[in-house]
């Protein structure tokens, strides 16, 4: 699973919305998430983003953010 982090903040550059095959990811206010149990994997978003933010869920100190992107992700 992937998920976005705060480098996401006020950048919101949608390419990785747009690439995304199974459309999981939810736009707030300042921020994208990827709902973590729709993502399928695929990475390919990944490259697409300037900001660095999207990052797998097993790199160290995305715990947090793995808990932040699903609840938005069910809110927004
Ligand atoms: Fe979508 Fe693939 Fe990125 Fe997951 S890794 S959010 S499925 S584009």
């Amino acid at each position: 699973t992937y998920i976005v982090n705060d480098a996401c903040i006020a950048c919101k550059y949608t390419d990785c919305v747009e690439v995304c095959p199974v459309d999981c990811f939810y736009e707030g206010e300042n921020m994208l998430v990827i709902h973590p149990d729709e993502c399928i994997d695929c990475g390919v978003c990944e490259p697409e983003c300037p900001a660095d933010a999207i990052r797998p869920d097993t790199e160290p100190g995305m715990e947090k953010w793995v808990e932040f992107n699903r609840k938005y992700s069910e809110l927004w």
